[in-house]
């Protein structure tokens, strides 16, 4: 028998609770984000997808149960809840790009103040990612001068210089003209071909078909449905998710 024990997975969290006020928003969510898996999270709006993934980041506290990324519960404060930002990447429906930074400054920051990278360090990887995300000739431009799927991909990017373990996605996509939809969600299927580990919240159903591992399905604040993208499309169990889909699809 092997001595060694198998890796965590990379997010787990186990009977999470959270209230805002009298708002029960997270009801004992359980379920596990599984190294190199690709999770997508779908439900209605208000069912409390926003408030998971922020609760993961540690942007939002939980009133009980545990969150474990790779292993290790959230940690509270300080430089190791930097690091758990560093770890957990994360993108915004709303791109957040420093807007009085260049593109390229803006993905060189973490890396210098965070990772300790050297400005010349931080200067190639960050050139190398906007050349992966297809916005390298964009580098010297302010986030203003770029169009809505140029500046998400920047954020791709500037999250992934920060070498994170998960990726997540808060509805990347919700807030670019349909045009530019696409050129957000191929960057985001290549890192997943790439093996990265991802949870994305998207309202994308062509996404969640091709790329999704799992379809997770959230309704009120719970964890309705956890099962394969094939499933949940063709032979969805609940009536919740049926009246879901039969509204979207
Ligand atoms: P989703 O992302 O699925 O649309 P959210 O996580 O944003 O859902 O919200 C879940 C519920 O929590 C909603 O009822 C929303 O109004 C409420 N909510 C979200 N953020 C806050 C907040 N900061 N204060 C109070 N209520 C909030
Ligand atoms: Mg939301």
């Amino acid at each position: 028998m092997s001595t060694e024990t198998a890796a965590p997975p990379m997010i787990k969290a186990t009977a999470v609770n959270k209230y805002f006020g009298d708002l029960h928003v997270l009801k004992d969510i359980d379920f596990e984000v599984p190294r190199g898996q690709v999770v997508v999270v779908l439900g209605p709006s208000g069912s409390g997808k926003s408030t998971l993934c922020r609760a993961i980041n540690r942007l939002e506290p939980i009133n009980s149960g545990q969150i474990e990324v790779d292993g290790k519960p959230l940690p509270a404060e300080g430089k190791a809840l930097a690091a758990l930002r560093a770890d957990v990447g994360m993108v915004f429906q709303q791109f957040n790009l420093f807007a009085h930074k260049t593109i390229l400054e803006n993905v060189t920051l973490g890396p210098t103040k965070v990772r300790r990278a050297s400005a010349a360090e931080a200067r190639t990887l960050a050139m190398e990612l906007l050349e992966r995300v297809g916005i390298a000739n964009q580098a010297e431009k302010y986030p203003a001068q770029l169009s809505g799927g140029q500046q998400q991909r920047a954020a791709i990017a500037r999250a992934l210089a920060m070498k994170p373990k998960v990726m997540l996605f808060d509805e990347p996509t919700s807030a670019l003209d349909p045009e530019m939809v696409q050129e957000v969600l191929d960057t985001m299927t290549s890192l997943a071909d790439e093996g990265m580990t991802m949870l994305v919240v998207t309202h994308e159903m062509g996404f969640a078909r091709r790329a999704a591992h799992r379809v997770i399905f959230m309704s009120d604040g719970e964890i309705v449905e956890d099962t394969n993208p094939n499933d949940f499309f063709t032979d969805p169990k609940s009536e919740r998710a049926k009246d879901f889909l039969g509204k979207i699809l």
